[in-house]
């Protein structure tokens, strides 16, 4: 079975639709990392098509900041003017949806999903020394994570406590990247971002897992960016939120 591997989408229908029509035929369930909304245009499209999809779903701090779940005193500026907005456009029942997500970690089809840290579901996974409690603690061999939108991971090795960072990405002119999975390692993995990388690279991130194959691909699928800020700044959304998006920070 192929897992379609979704993350922080944030509310960019634009570039969740690219991603879909990408990778048709190629995946058999979905997963969601969380982070649905938040930050972009379309809340309740992006909501509704996950729903459609099936995609089991765990929820990021900014669907429990739309959904009163989370206080935003710790949110910036910004993101906090985007959660107020959120919330005022999203339709009764997918914010009732998105206020019932569960919260990480969550096994399902074999991996183990993940919006922040094992540990902690708010707390960002950078560093090698933060990736090594989870996993080791994680309770699968292959665990996906999200929240700090930026693509790859990290791998270990128990028999010689060797910690590997995953630098995998998709070069410009390719689509994908693949991952070949080792049965004696763990592993740490982020799909990416789909509405707002902040790894360099503008393009929608995600990952396919084929499990039964040993081979996780990291694709990035380009979308028509400019289209997205014309509705964003339409909504009066924050321009920094605006203009990261061409750039992918
Ligand atoms: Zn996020």
């Amino acid at each position: 079975m192929r897992i379609l591997v979704l993350s922080d989408i944030h509310a960019n229908f634009t570039a969740l639709t690219a991603a879909l029509d990408a990778v048709k035929d190629r995946w058999e369930h979905a997963v969601c990392l969380g982070d649905v909304v938040g930050y972009g245009p379309d809340p309740n499209e992006v909501t509704s098509k996950i729903r459609e999809l099936g995609a089991k779903t765990i929820r990021g701090n900014h669907d429990k900041a739309a959904t009163d779940l989370m206080a935003t005193h710790d949110f910036n500026p910004v993101a906090k003017a985007a959660v107020d907005w959120t919330r005022s456009r999203l339709s009764p029942d997918n914010l009732k949806w998105l206020s019932e997500l569960p919260s990480g970690p969550l096994e399902t089809d074999g991996v183990v999903l993940v919006h922040g840290a094992f540990q902690d579901e708010d707390e960002y996974v950078f560093t090698p020394a933060q990736a090594l409690e989870g996993l080791l603690d994680s309770t699968g061999a292959i665990t996906f994570f999200g929240h700090t939108h930026h693509q790859g991971g990290f791998s270990y090795e128990n028999f010689n406590s060797h910690l590997e960072v995953l630098n995998i990405h998709p070069r410009p002119s390719e689509s994908f990247a693949p991952l070949r999975i080792e049965t004696k390692r763990r592993y740490l993995l982020n799909p990416g971002s789909i509405g707002q990388p902040r790894d360099g690279d503008p393009r929608a991130g995600f990952a396919i897992a084929d499990l039964e194959h040993e081979i996780v691909e990291f694709w990035r699928v380009p979308y028509d960016i400019s289209e997205v800020q014309a509705r964003m700044r339409a909504a009066r959304l924050p321009e920094p939120l605006v203009q990261r998006l061409v750039v992918g920070r």
